[in-house]
């Protein structure tokens, strides 16, 4: 047993990550054991193993490894032994992947901040069954990824006060891995009134797993500048070149289903958008002809504060249903995404009793109860149980809030 495992303070073991290898495809070239400058690889006649008690998680290791053996990472309360791993014939289980009090405890700071944005789902998020595994946590404040910008464009018209922003992140030969769903946490440099560095702010990625551009190693954010705030001031005002320190990922639960299948709703306001920009250039690069549906409400003020308001205008409607509510066009009445979707009643309420469909919220919290309200009137619309089938869709990974 290893001992060295931290505590949550009552003596019970809280969660950490462990860097594993996987048996099953490591091909035994020792090239991680070369590479490691900790020391923490080792090997005997049956496995190449990492000792928790060296790994720093520098992942120097990662990218020289020819199979991705080496990219193997488990969330434990206990720490596999050496000898645990000598052992193996293949990795054990992740039990606690589709927990999220297990997967994202292990980063207090970013883990508090999800938990807080993942309140809307009235329990415990769980993930989609057929999404792919995300690597989380990799880096930390006290270790940070390296990233340098490579653009930076203004979304919302220049008329608005509303700034809207494309950040583009590029992390060069730095392991990154993201999810479409996921965030990562940035630092604005300097310090609070009280002298204690600046509090992480999440940022959701804005773009696929494989990158802004298909195979490239770097993610987009969508920021709106907040009067006064810190973080997305700092982030907004980024010129191409700078460098910023980022950590995560973040977030186990608010992803998108592999299963092509899959009939997939989204409802959001603002930067809310963001992981739906992700989802849907995933399933258009990925899942050219999926069978599932994809469909959009999307809230703003007026046309020209809804960011990628022209791009969007572009995705065609057979991968993307999309439905805009404006809520200040002058002369015309106030429409909020609650009062599309029961414009819509009929097609939701098909779609609800589809056992293949996802639905996501993302974007300011205030939307949440319109769109409960929404839901549960589209529900008696067609005689079905609101409250019943939302315990269910959230007990089966198919109901997701991210709001802040
Ligand atoms: P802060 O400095 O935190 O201030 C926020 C606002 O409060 C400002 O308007 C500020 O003037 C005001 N304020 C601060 N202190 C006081 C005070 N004492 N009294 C009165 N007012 C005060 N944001 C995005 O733009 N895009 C995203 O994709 C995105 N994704 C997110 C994903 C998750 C999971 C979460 C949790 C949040 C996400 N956010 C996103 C929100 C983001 O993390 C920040 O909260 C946001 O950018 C504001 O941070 P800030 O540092 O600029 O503002």
């Amino acid at each position: 047993m290893d001992t060295t495992n931290p505590t949550d303070g009552t003596g019970a073991r809280s969660f950490s990550k462990q860097h594993v290898i996987d048996p099953e495809i490591c091909i035994r070239c020792n090239t991680c054991e070369e590479t490691c400058p900790a020391d923490a690889v080792t090997h005997d006649d049956n496995n190449y193993v990492v000792d928790p008690a060296k790994c720093n998680f520098c992942l120097d290791c990662i990218s020289p490894c020819p199979t991705g053996a080496i990219d193997s990472w488990r969330v434990v309360r206990t720490r596999y032994s050496l000898d645990d791993q000598f052992g193996w014939g293949e990795l054990p289980a992740q039990d606690e992947t589709q927990n999220s009090e297990a997967v994202e405890a292990v980063d207090d700071e970013a883990g508090r901040l999800i938990a807080d944005a993942h309140r809307g789902t009235g329990g415990k998020s769980v993930a989609p069954a057929s999404a792919a595994k995300p690597q989380i946590n990799l880096y930390n404040r006290q270790r940070p990824a390296v990233a340098t910008v490579t653009g930076n464009f203004r979304l919302t018209a220049s008329d608005t006060e509303n700034d809207v922003r494309h950040v583009i992140l590029d992390f060069g030969d730095t392991t990154f891995p993201v999810l479409e769903g996921q965030s990562i946490g940035i630092i604005a440099p300097g310090a609070d009134e009280s002298g204690a560095p600046h509090r992480m702010r999440l940022y959701s990625v804005a773009s696929p797993r494989d990158g802004e551009k298909p195979n490239t190693n770097n993610l987009a954010l969508t920021v709106k500048r907040e009067p006064d705030g810190v973080c997305s001031n700092y982030i907004c005002d980024l010129k191409k070149g700078d460098r910023v320190e980022v950590t995560g990922p973040f977030g186990a639960t608010f992803l998108m289903p592999n299963d092509p299948s899959a009939n997939i709703l989204m409802i959001c306001t603002g930067t809310g958008s963001a992981p739906f920009r992700a989802f849907t250039e995933r399933r258009r690069r990925a899942i050219t002809d999926a069978p599932g549906r994809m469909m959009l409400f999307f809230g703003a003020r007026r046309p020209e504060e809804l960011p990628y308001f022209g791009p969007l205008q572009k995705v065609p409607d057979g991968l993307l249903r999309k439905h805009f509510a404006y809520s200040r066009i002058p002369g015309q009445p106030k429409v909020y995404v609650q009062d599309l979707m029961q414009a819509k009643a009929d097609e939701l309420g098909t779609l609800l009793k589809n056992p293949q469909t996802h639905i996501y919220l993302c974007g300011l919290r205030g939307m949440e109860s319109g769109v409960d309200e929404a839901f549960s009137a589209i529900c008696k619309n067609s005689a079905a149980d609101w409250p019943a089938l939302l315990t269910d869709m959230r007990a089966e990974g198919r109901y997701h809030v991210e709001t802040y």
